[in-house]
């Protein structure tokens, strides 16, 4: 039985199942890595390809189920831990980075996220299988309703691509609200690097405090008229106006004022 407090929706779509491999395009050598992978729905579909593989699976009362299901695979590792908790660069070395993927749990979605993304470093990809709103949410461009600190932190990293959507109809249990694909390569060299990882993510929180405020408001005590002039921004914006490029700069400008 589905257990809610792991977050479990299982896909039983072979159709969606296959559509989500196709994306990923797994080769035969290549590290892949899974978050969640229940009953091995999709680790089949990749391991037949790639030949080895490492899962992280929180639910022991799982693992027999999972290991029996794949008992064809002898190079399936299985970790029984938490992925929060999990240093995903353990299973990249310099000459191989790592692909993760995973129909995720929801319920931990985003603080997940943030923990993959303090180790992209190691990581080529990520394809996730997310509630669709959070997908929208990563994806977001300056202006759209969905914009704020999620799509500036992963966007800080990553190419973010939505893939395509994916019916409640597709899991059982059937979730309440639609859930989509997204792929996440991180950037070999960033395009705007940040002197201070912490700094940016204090600027980006404090930014989207009151989004429908404007960044004077919001930068209130940090900026000033004057440091607003210096960095070329117009106080008088909401934050959803700023992109990655303009939090770096309002960073890499705070840090050396603080100096
Ligand atoms: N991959 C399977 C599928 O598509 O049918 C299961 C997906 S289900 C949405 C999420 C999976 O993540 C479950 O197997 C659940 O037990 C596991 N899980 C929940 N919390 C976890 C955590 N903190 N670390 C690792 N796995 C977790």
């Amino acid at each position: 039985k589905a257990r809610k407090r792991f977050g479990q929706n299982f896909l039983h779509d072979h159709g969606v199942i296959r559509r989500i491999v196709a994306c990923i395009g797994p080769k035969k050598g290549q590290r892949l890595v899974e978050i969640g992978p229940g009953k091995g729905a999709l680790t089949e579909g990749i391991i037949s390809v790639t030949e080895r593989m490492d899962v992280v699976e929180l639910d022991r009362d799982l693992i027999p189920i999972l290991k029996v299901n794949l008992f064809r695979y002898p190079d399936l590792t299985v970790h029984e831990a938490d992925a929060m908790k999990f240093d995903f660069t353990s299973l990249a070395t310099d000459e191989q980075s790592i692909r993760v993927v995973g129909n995720l749990p929801y319920n931990i979605s985003t603080p997940l996220i943030f923990h993959l993304l303090s180790q992209a470093s190691a990581i080529e990809d990520m394809h996730f299988m997310l509630q669709k709103e959070v997908v929208d949410r990563l994806a977001a461009r300056p202006g759209d309703s969905l914009y704020g600190r999620l799509s500036v932190m992963a966007q800080y990293y990553c190419a973010v691509e939505s893939l395509f959507i994916v019916g409640p109809e597709s899991f059982d249990p059937a979730p309440k609200v639609d859930s989509a694909i997204v792929r996440m390569t991180p950037y070999n060299t960033l395009p705007f690097p940040v002197e201070d990882i912490k700094k940016l993510e204090d600027v980006v929180r404090i930014g989207f405090q009151q989004r429908r405020k404007t960044l004077r408001n919001n930068y209130k005590g940090v900026l000033d008229n004057n440091d607003f002039a210096a960095l070329d921004i117009d106080p008088g914006l909401r934050p959803e106006r700023l992109d990655v490029g303009d939090f770096v700069r309002i960073a890499n400008y705070v840090l050396k004022k603080d100096v």
